[in-house]
């Protein structure tokens, strides 16, 4: 199997790509019980728990070992027990129902001759929007 060594499993990229100055102490949410290769990662990183949804590979060498290997660094791993089985996503009950989370948008000009304004692009109309949604959210809160 080429992939296996191809691929860089989700924990390491959640490892390397955070948001945070390290990861001591932290928890990790992952999708399938961990392989002795990110079981290392987790360990070396300081993270101190594993919550997991699935251990499907539980027989697997590779999850064995790596449980060896989270037990001995004192590294706690506990399943994720939901409490609903799925959760469905409907997209188009936002067309159904009018709901959005953008503010509203400015009623139409009607063109009014002489120069216009330059084209505002997609960078700008994000700004204008999020701004429009920082102030509508401060004044909810009375800011
Ligand atoms: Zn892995």
């Amino acid at each position: 199997m080429v992939y296996a060594i191809l691929v860089c499993h989700a924990e390491m990229n959640a490892i390397m790509n955070k948001n945070s100055a390290d990861v001591k102490g932290c928890t990790i949410y992952v999708a399938l019980f961990p392989c002795n290769e990110c079981a290392k990662l987790i360990i070396q990183s300081g993270i101190r728990k594993v919550v997991y949804a699935s251990d499907k590979h539980a027989s697997k060498k590779s999850t064995i070992a790596s449980k060896r290997l989270l037990e001995m660094a004192g590294v706690e791993c506990c399943q994720y027990e939901p409490k609903r089985r799925q959760v469905v996503i409907d997209f188009d009950v936002i067309d159904r129902s009018g709901l959005s989370q953008l503010p509203d948008s400015p009623p139409r000009q009607s063109p009014v001759p002489g120069p216009q304004p330059e084209p505002a692009d997609c960078a700008d109309s994000v700004r204008r929007n999020l701004s429009a949604l920082m102030v509508e959210q401060a004044g909810d809160q009375g800011l």
